[in-house]
This record gives structure tokens, C-alpha cells and sequence, in this order.
């Protein structure tokens, strides 16, 4: 279809959040328009987030390893070197492939794709200023806004992303800084800091809050904090950066306690800003539209993610709730099926979250502290990792598997998992959850052997009654 003919869903902005609703709504037979800005589709996850972060937390993951786990396999190499161009050129041809992949899938789905920047003209219609300099006007009956998250900047410090850098500067960085500062201990932040310090940063985060990152399980979060700190990753709790001096060779950070007190100064070559992410609208034309936003700039919508003004609608990051891909895909398709006149649904109590350093955690539903605060009876079930066979046989055993359930029903309310690929052990208790399962239910689940999964297995076990491996 020609941009400027009548569309039934037009989608502003290409993003895990805009693609999939425009790939959802082309295969429920409407007929659908993405315009986005950037010139690749695939948003901040695919560009500049999810991907080559954990493209460069594999590759790092591989040189600590030959570095310090090889040896102890019997595998023997001399001359152990980081070839960082390498290492960027593989990250650099995932992201190509997989942005490449989706322009792929536009087509195989009849989704039209105009590269530029949209603004709004009316409800039902958005002018772009296209990429090869020109403009058109794009129309549709409803209007998903999709446009997603920017980085957080911190008052006094701004990004060159040269010498103070963005998480975008930080998976682009042309050498390894020998001192590495992380402003803020969230799991962006951890990540990137985790990259660098496998490759040979000594690595500070400095976080204002008492603890890292905040939404996790207290018990599992202090274990975690001493996992990294095994690592050598330093910590500087309740501090926070009042002034940063770039004008020497380094980066001069002056620092104090979060309460108030005595400054101090902190010294870096390189300083990472991951203090968090806000909406993104600029330019949109949303205030000539009379869009509501709340007090943070989020897009208010209502159950069918559609905001004040009748068939504009918004999705993702900018609008409340978990700033993550899988989140933004859910409310894509939620959003586009109520379009469609079906029924959409997105469960927001049961997003995963996963932090992918190494070991990872990854958590669904209640942490201990809310089943807590919540004042219902529970029990805990935990199995660590050191009593699990497959994580001994590979020598990679260091975590625990948390299962919190509710005392009368034993019906699951929350998992926490800290391991190896935690990331994919989660999907069972996600599922358990979502079936309303009971711990009893995991247990008596047939769980291969040898596998990691079987500590959820005896987790479960160990929440209703005991596990037999510890
Ligand atoms: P975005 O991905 O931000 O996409 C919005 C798109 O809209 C952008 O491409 C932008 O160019 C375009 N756009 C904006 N305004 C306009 C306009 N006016 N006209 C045209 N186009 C426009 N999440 C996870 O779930 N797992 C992870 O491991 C993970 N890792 C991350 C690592 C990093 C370093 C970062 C920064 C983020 C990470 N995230 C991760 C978060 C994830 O990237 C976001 O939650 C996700 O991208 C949100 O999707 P979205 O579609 O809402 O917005």
C-alpha cells in the first residue's frame, strides 16, 4: 500500500513494542504502516539494548572462562588474547541480521515501512519527515504510539559518550578502560559493567539507593551482591556523584554519601551513566493532540491501551509498567487484538525479569518482601545449586533457587533463580504461575536428569515437604 492511502493501524515506531503490534496486526488482516526514525527496525533492543549486550556478555563470558574456568577442565592454551574489533564485528553483524530479519518479516506480512520521523497532525494522521529527505503524510483509523525509552541523564553530567558515556557508548567503547565508573546498579548498568570487567576494568558502581537492583528478592539480591563482588566488582552504596570534572586526561567524579557528609573523589577513564530509562516523545506532537502523559512523561492509557484522545493508542516503554522487550511485545499484541475487536490480555504481575551477568537471576511474580507485605501465610522452598549434579559436573555451581508459595494452598506466588541461564530455567515457574500451579505440582513434574531445571524441581520439593538432594 502507498503510505498516503487509509490504513487500519498505523504504528510509530519499529521497536519490540511497534514491530510486533504491526506484524500482529497484518496477519489479523488489517491493513498496517510502521514509521520509524532510526533506519533499522528493531528499536532500542535490537540497536543498542537487549542483543548486543548480551552479544558482548557472551564473547566476555567466553574469554573469563578460557582465562579462569579452562584450566580447571583440563583445557590448556598459552597466549589468551582479546581482539576487541573482532569482538564488536561479531556483536555488529547479530544486530545486522536480526534488524535485517524483521524488514523480512514487513514484507512477508504485507507491513509497509516508512523510514522517518512521525509527528502528529491530527488523531488520524501523522506527517514524516522521511530519512531520504522528503516527507508524506500517513493515515490511519487507529494510531499506536510506540516510540519507546531514552537514556535518563543525571543533572551536572553530560554524555559525549566518548569519556561519559550512555549504555550505547558502553557497547561501543574503541579500547577497555582501565578504570570503569557505573552510575547506578540496576541491571543495565551491572550488565555493561560486567562486560567490561571480565575483559579487565576495575569496575565501581556507585548506586544512591541502599541496594542494587531494587525489584529483586532481598535473600537472592545479597547473594548476588557477593557474587559480583567475587568478581571484583566494587560497590559504593547510598552515594551519590555531585560533580564530574572531564577537563584532565580521566574523568574526575566527586562523590558523597547519600544521607549528606564529607565528599570525596573517585577517578575513572571511563564513566558509565545507567541511572535509568524515561519515555521518549519528543517531537511527536502530543500536547497538540491534548495526549495525557503523568508526572514522569508517560503516556496514560486505559485497559485497551488506548489513551484520551479516541483511537490513538500507546504500547511499550512509554507507556507504565516493566521497561522490557517481552513486556512491549505483550502489550503490541494485547493492544492490536482489541483493535481487531478480540480480546487482549497481559498478566503484569508475572513478567519475568532477568539480569543476564553471570551467574544470572532471573525472578517471576512475588518477591519475599511483598508476599510479606501482603500478610498471607507462606512458606519458602530454596535448593542450592551446589547440591544440583549438572552444575557440580560442569563446575558452575554457584546459586539458588527460591520458590515462595502460599501457606494453605501451596499455590506458587513467586520464583527467584540465580544460576547459569537462569534466564531460560524461569519459563517453568512462569508457566507454573500462570496455570496458578502449586509447588507440589512442579514437584511431582518429571524433570530430565541432568539438568539445572531439576533445583526448581527440588525447590518445589522443598517448599511443600523435603528435597532429596540436600
Ligand atoms: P524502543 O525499543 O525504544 O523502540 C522505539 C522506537 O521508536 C525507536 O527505534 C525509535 O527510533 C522510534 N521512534 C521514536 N520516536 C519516533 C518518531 N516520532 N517517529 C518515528 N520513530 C520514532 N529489555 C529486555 O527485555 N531484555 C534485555 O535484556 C534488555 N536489555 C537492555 C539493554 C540495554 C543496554 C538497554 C538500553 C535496554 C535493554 N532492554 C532490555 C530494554 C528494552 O530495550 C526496551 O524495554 C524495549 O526496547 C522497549 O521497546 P519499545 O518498542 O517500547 O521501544
Amino acid at each position: 500500500a502507498a503510505a498516503g492511502d487509509e490504513n487500519d493501524v498505523v504504528v510509530i515506531g519499529g521497536g519490540p513494542g511497534g514491530y510486533v503490534a504491526a506484524i500482529k496486526a497484518a496477519q489479523l488482516g488489517l491493513k498496517t504502516t510502521c514509521i520509524e526514525k532510526r533506519g533499522t527496525l528493531g528499536g532500542t533492543c535490537l540497536n543498542v539494548g537487549c542483543i548486543p549486550s548480551k552479544a558482548l556478555l557472551h564473547s566476555s563470558h567466553m574469554y573469563h572462562e578460557a582465562k579462569h574456568a579452562f584450566p580447571h577442565h583440563g583445557v590448556q592454551f598459552s597466549d589468551l588474547k582479546i581482539d576487541l574489533p573482532a569482538m564488536m564485528a561479531q556483536k555488529d553483524k547479530a544486530v545486522s541480521g536480526l534488524t535485517r530479519g524483521i524488514e523480512g518479516l514487513f514484507k512477508k506480512n504485507k507491513v509497509t515501512y516508512v523510514k522517518g520521523y512521525g509527528k502528529f497532525v491530527s488523531p488520524s494522521e501523522v506527517s514524516v519527515d522521511t530519512l531520504d529527505g522528503g516527507s508524506t503524510v500517513v493515515k490511519g483509523k487507529h494510531i499506536i504510539i510506540a516510540t519507546g525509552s531514552d537514556v535518563k541523564s543525571l543533572p551536572g553530567v553530560t554524555i559525549d559518550e566518548k569519556k561519559i558515556v550512555s549504555s550505547t557508548g558502553a557497547l561501543a567503547l574503541p579500547e577497555i578502560p582501565k578504570k570503569l565508573v557505573v552510575i547506578g546498579a540496576g541491571y543495565i548498568g551491572l550488565e555493561m559493567g560486567s562486560v567490561w570487567g571480565r575483559l579487565g576494568s576495575e569496575v565501581t558502581v556507585v548506586e544512591f539507593a541502599p541496594d542494587i537492583v531494587p525489584t529483586m528478592d532481598g535473600e537472592v539480591r545479597k547473594q548476588f551482591q557477593r557474587m559480583l563482588e567475587k568478581q571484583k566488582m566494587k560497590f559504593m552504596l547510598k552515594t551519590k556523584v555531585v560533580g564530574v570534572d572531564t577537563s584532565g586526561e580521566g574523568v574526575k567524579l566527586t562523590i558523597e554519601p547519600a544521607a549528606g557528609g564529607e565528599q570525596s573523589t573517585l577517578e575513572a577513564d571511563v564513566v558509565l551513566v545507567s541511572a535509568g530509562r524515561v519515555p521518549f516523545t519528543d517531537g511527536l506532537g502530543l500536547e497538540k493532540l491534548g495526549v495525557e502523559t503523568d508526572k514522569i512523561g508517560r503516556i496514560t492509557v486505559d485497559k485497551k491501551f488506548m489513551t484520551n484522545v479516541s483511537g490513538v493508542y500507546a504500547i511499550g516503554d512509554v507507556i507504565p509498567g516493566p521497561m522490557l522487550a517481552h513486556k512491549a511485545e505483550e502489550d503490541g499484541v494485547a493492544c492490536v487484538e482489541f483493535i481487531a475487536g478480540k480480546e487482549g490480555h497481559v498478566d503484569y504481575d508475572l513478567v519475568p525479569g532477568v539480569v543476564y551477568t553471570h551467574p544470572e537471576v532471573a525472578s517471576v511474580g512475588k518477591t519475599e518482601e511483598q508476599v510479606k507485605a501482603t500478610g498471607v501465610a507462606y512458606r519458602v522452598g530454596k535448593f542450592p545449586f551446589m547440591a544440583n549434579s549438572r552444575a557440580k559436573a560442569i563446575d558452575d555451581a554457584d546459586g539458588i533457587v527460591k520458590i515462595l508459595a502460599e501457606k494453605e494452598t501451596d499455590k506458587v506466588l513467586g520464583v527467584h533463580i540465580m544460576s547459569p541461564n537462569a534466564g531460560e530455567l524461569i519459563h517453568e515457574a512462569v508457566l507454573a504461575l500462570q496455570y496458578g500451579a502449586s509447588s507440589e505440582d512442579i514437584a511431582r513434574t518429571c524433570h530430565a536428569h541432568p539438568t539445572m531445571s531439576e533445583a526448581v524441581k527440588e525447590a518445589a520439593m522443598a517448599t511443600y515437604d523435603k528435597p532429596i538432594h540436600i
